[in-house]
């Protein structure tokens, strides 16, 4: 199949004759990829079976990994769902459109084989002007699952869609970078306290600032662990794991204790190392030893005669003797970081290196986003200091 590519001229207001084409297709089953304010989506008519099971068949995904269904009006949710809890009534009002899906009842309308055969349908209404207008067009609910191979990193480019759809769907929508890079927050409204299935832009700070309390399922910070039934069947796959083996080093408290303990020996060991080299590059103790150690684990597998890439950020690289390394963003900037997470991993499946070792982040507000897709990419490989 030739896959026809689109380049919209004005992203923030695209216009109707743009979209109509990758309208019609939608309409008629076919698939088409376009932007979202998350990652590029690979769209089909989710109240059609069929359509639904060509998202799977191209982006070679197990068919019991359910999609989320995309829509642009409030008046789109009712016929989707069999019921509209409370809490998901107040996330639509305070967070619709945005980078938020929820899980409802499913109603008779919408299919098995887009829910993968769940009783629930995941549903979001992305705030990205070229999404919103082709779902409007296509007068569809969209099922829209990331457009990359399943096992790849999610796509932020409509290049990274090209690299692994072209040939398999009929169109990808250009609409240039995305803009938040990591996928949607998801939350399961359906029960008596929502909880959050995957971690995303829409933080647990703020849902918890909204109800209270929200709560976090277990398989967001660790493997799915033997015996544990998943939520979700999707949640019991392997996300996608770098071609290199991967590896995220973070610092333990008490570590971050001493680094800022006059008189403890990492603190006297860290302030010589940053005297001995004449300059700190401006770091604070935590962001100079954490690259430090990074560096060393790099250097070590390098003596081994291996392959082997560093994920630093702009404010650490210049610490760094080891290694091909490539920045995430700003230490200082964790959307910054979400923004080019997926890119520098797909840099790295192609770089062909053996060994990645990377910085880690803190684990809270969207880095609890992006330590979570990290961990997921390390195989929950990391190396405590
Ligand atoms: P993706 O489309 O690649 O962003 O992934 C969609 C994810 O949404 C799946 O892997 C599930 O974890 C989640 N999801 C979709 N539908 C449901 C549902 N009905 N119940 C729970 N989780 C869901
Ligand atoms: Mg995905």
């Amino acid at each position: 199949m030739d896959t026809k590519r689109i380049v919209i001229k004005n992203r923030e207001n695209p216009a109707d004759e743009e979209l109509f084409e990758a309208a019609r297709i939608l309409k008629e089953g076919g698939l088409v990829a376009f932007p979202t304010e998350t990652v590029y989506g690979l769209g089909g008519n989710a109240l059609d079976g069929d359509a639904a099971r060509r998202i799977y068949e191209a982006k070679g995904r197990p068919s019991d990994n359910p999609l989320i269904a995309h829509i642009s009006s409030m008046e789109e949710l009712a016929p989707l769902v069999s019921r509209i809890p409370e809490a998901g009534q107040i996330l639509a009002e305070k967070f619709w459109p945005g980078p938020l899906t929820m899980i409802f009842p499913k109603s008779d309308q919408v299919p098995l084989s887009t829910t993968g055969g769940l009783d629930t349908v995941a549903v979001r209404m992305p705030d990205d002007p070229v999404a919103q207008k082709l779902i409007r067009l296509a007068g569809v609910p969209v099922a829209a699952p990331s457009a990359n191979t399943s096992g790849r990193p999610s796509p932020t480019t409509a290049d990274h869609v090209w690299q692994d759809l072209n040939g398999k769907i009929e169109m990808i929508v250009d609409g240039g970078p995305v803009g938040i890079g990591v996928e949607s927050t998801i939350v399961d409204v359906t029960g008596p306290v929502p909880v959050i299935l995957r971690p995303g832009f829409i933080t647990q700070e703020m849902l918890d600032e909204l109800f209270g309390h929200v709560e976090m399922d277990p398989a967001i910070t660790g493997p799915m662990k033997e015996g544990i039934h998943p939520k979700a069947p999707g949640m019991k796959y392997r996300h996608y794991a770098p071609k290199g083996q991967l590896t995220l080093v973070e610092l333990t408290e008490k570590t971050v204790k001493a680094l800022y303990t006059p008189g403890s020996s990492l603190y006297s060991q860290v302030s010589r190392i940053m005297a001995d080299r004449g300059r700190s590059w401006g770091l604070d103790p935590e962001s100079f030893y954490m690259a430090w150690q990074v560096n060393r684990l790099a250097e070590e597998k390098e003596k081994e005669g291996c392959r082997v890439g560093v994920i630093c950020t702009e404010e650490t690289r210049d610490v760094y003797t080891a290694a091909v390394k490539r920045s995430i963003g700003r230490r200082s900037s964790a959307d910054s970081v979400a923004h080019n997470l997926y890119a520098v991993l797909r840099e790295f499946d192609d770089l062909g290196v053996d060994y990645i070792f990377s910085e880690s982040f803190a684990r809270d507000h969207l880095g609890q986003a992006i330590m979570n897709r990290l961990s997921k990419a390390a195989g929950y490989q990391i190396c405590r200091v």
